[in-house]
């Protein structure tokens, strides 16, 4: 059976060490969050997830959901109890704000908390990660009335949420929903529509479901802006805060799918259910946006979790499977043959998952300090700057992480030969688990497409020039320290070459715009390395400073021999994601339909 390990330690690391966190002691919460706090909070987390999550994920893949008869939904045996230790443990209400029952700790400590979950346990995970997204939504755009009457209880981890935006004709393109609300003239909806592929749509592990749903009012405009959100209760919830009559809203079927068996995903039936509408009417898309946010961050991290789980079975299945000898002569004489950690092509495998996997946690958890920045700073100007790199990071967290942690899961599996393939040993799971995140949150082309068309023109240019004005600054800054070298020096020609794919786009793009949509993964993966490689940058500095120190040498020095990997021998893609932007979308776009 497949192990996880959580990763408290190097995410200690780099809380204290790369991103300094106590230099934000001034804003709301983090003075709270001292070192001793943070080493505490990542290691019950740790513990939770390794011994209460972990251990039902297999178990939780093979037996799956269920739909009883009555159309309620089981989840698999052990998730409640499971469930029930992660919101007794108050870890749902890490950071939302101590008025609505949470612990206002930063954003970037619950962001590591959810890494654990999901390399632990992606279906499960999902429960209170939808929850935390719902939550975010209502404290953004709910009514003070809203927040009185669902924030609390879900918070506890009493009731879930849900995030209701697919319909089976639309996914990407949400202008065209049909799910309609008309108004009750008391203030409330009647919403009925069809929802397809809603996680966590129905199940047993809280009282109640708390559904954000997108739908039209009759009468609002076509397309986009004519969509409203409405918060909708599986159960009704009385003036008194308890539960009344149950909602006119139903699972109708559960979807049987490649991964995540654990986490049921719904066809939900809206017959005339109840609604509230929240924030302001036909605006709903812009509110469920601040949901939208928070979960493409939140699926990114489900992809550096799984690519962190399949890489630490990957390691320890590689030192103890004996086959072959190295090519430099036998490194275990005393046995039939040599473990295949000792094949360069082994190595190179786990090096290039694991130098992926520790700049990846650098940049979610970089990525989460400024959401933190843009939601609690004092100061205008260092809340606006943080607020651009979180709008510029986030489909790169999304689509990078996602895209190459699933790519990750399938390189750890092939560690195994053909073990991997048979699923008792647990790989096949972290690939076909892994593979959901590069489709939902708005599949992957769409987040190189949110990138290149929205984030990187947004307001001139600015959020991009500040992350290249940024690196450059940190290379001229250590480019005369000789220990920086390995780690600046390779970094110089990579943020080159992403300098000339914004200025060609620029040239080529505004008058063609086939040439941004052709070019637009590639983008998205020439700045996800360039910023992979600046987390190495700041990963190697500390780890050199905390060498000098005299601390954890052994570890540092691990560290300094996978960031020198990168930059040698992964960062040199961005030349050939240059290479391919620069080609235009010509004959991407030359064959007609027919003859494909
Ligand atoms: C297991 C699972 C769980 C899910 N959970 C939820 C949930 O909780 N709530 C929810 O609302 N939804 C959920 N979804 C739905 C998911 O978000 C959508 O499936 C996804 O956004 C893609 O939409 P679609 O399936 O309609 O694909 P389509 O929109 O039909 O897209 C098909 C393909 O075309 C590409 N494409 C479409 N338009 C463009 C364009 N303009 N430019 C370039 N490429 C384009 C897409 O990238 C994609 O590759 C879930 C789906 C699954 C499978």
């Amino acid at each position: 059976m497949p192990s996880y390990r959580a990763p408290v330690e190097d995410t200690v690391f780099l809380l204290e060490d790369v991103l300094a966190i106590h230099r934000y002691d001034n804003l709301p919460g983090f003075a709270d969050a001292s070192a001793d706090v943070i080493q505490a909070v990542l290691g019950e987390g740790g513990k939770l997830t390794e011994d209460v999550f972990a251990p039902l994920n297999l178990s939780g893949d093979r037996e799956g959901c269920t739909r009883r008869e009555d159309g309620s939904v089981a989840t698999p045996k052990g998730f409640k109890a499971a469930y029930d230790a992660y919101a007794a443990g108050g870890w749902m209400g890490l950071s939302v704000p101590e008025a609505f029952g949470g612990q206002g700790l930063p954003h970037v400590i619950n962001t590591a908390v959810q890494e654990f979950g999901c390399g632990a346990n992606l279906a499960l995970s999902m429960y209170p990660g939808l929850t935390q997204g719902a939550i975010a939504a209502l404290l953004v755009h709910g009514s003070p009335e809203q927040k009185q009457t669902y924030l609390p209880k879900m918070v506890e981890g009493a009731w879930t949420g849900t995030m209701n935006l697919t319909e089976p004709h639309c996914g990407t393109d949400l202008g065209l929903l049909k799910t309609r609300a008309v108004p009750n003239g008391d203030g409330s909806y009647s919403l009925t529509g069809t929802k397809i592929f809603i996680s966590a749509g129905d199940h047993d592990l809280a009282e109640n479901i708390v559904h954000l749903v997108i739908a039209r009012i009759e009468g609002a405009p076509a397309g986009t802006k004519g969509i409203s959100l409405f918060v909708v209760p599986k159960i009704l919830v009385n003036a008194d805060g308890s539960l009344g009559a149950r909602n006119a809203v139903s699972c109708g079927a559960l979807e049987h799918k490649m991964g995540i068996h654990g986490n049921a995903t719904c066809v939900m039936n809206y017959d005339g259910a109840t609604g509230w509408l929240v924030g302001e009417a036909n605006r709903g898309l812009n509110a469920m946006f601040v949901m939208m946010n928070e979960a493409r961050l939140a699926v990114g991290v489900q992809g550096l979790g799984q690519s962190e789980a399949a890489y630490q079975n990957a390691v320890a299945y590689a030192r103890e499977r004996l086959q072959g000898r190295a090519l430099t002569g036998a490194q275990a004489p005393d046995k039939a043959a040599d473990p295949i950690i000792v094949h360069p092509d082994v190595r190179r495998t786990l090096m290039q998952i694991r130098a992926f996997n520790e700049a990846a946690r650098a940049l979610v958890l970089w990525t989460a300090l400024q959401s933190d920045i843009a939601h609690r700073s004092q100061d205008a100007a260092e809340r606006q700057a943080a607020d651009d790199l979180l709008g510029l990071m986030t489909p790169v967290v999304k689509g990078v992480l996602t895209d190459r942690g699933f790519a990750n899961t399938v390189e750890a599996q092939q560690m195994f030969g053909g073990h991997g393939y048979i699923e008792e040993w647990g790989m096949s799971q972290f690939v076909r688990d892994a593979r959901i995140a590069m489709i939902y949150e708005g599949a992957n082309g769409i987040q190189a497409m949110d990138l290149i068309g929205r984030k990187l023109p947004k307001d001139g240019g600015r959020a991009m020039m500040a992350f290249l004005t940024e690196v450059q600054t940190f290379v001229k800054d250590h480019g005369e320290d000789a220990g920086m070298t390995p780690f600046v020096a390779p970094l110089q020609p990579a943020l080159n070459d992403l300098q000339a794919a914004v200025m060609w786009l620029m040239q080529n793009a505004f008058s063609k715009p086939d040439n941004a949509g052709a070019g637009a993964t590639d983008l998205m993966h020439l700045l996800g390395q360039v910023v992979l490689g600046y987390m190495w940058g700041k990963i190697a500095k500390a780890a050199l400073a905390a060498k000098a120190d005299g601390r954890d040498a052994e570890r540092m020095d691990a560290k300094l021999v996978l960031g020198r990997f990168f930059m040698e021998r992964m960062l040199p893609e961005t030349g050939l994601r240059l290479a391919r932007i620069k080609a235009g979308a010509e004959t991407t776009m030359a064959l007609p339909a027919e003859a494909f």
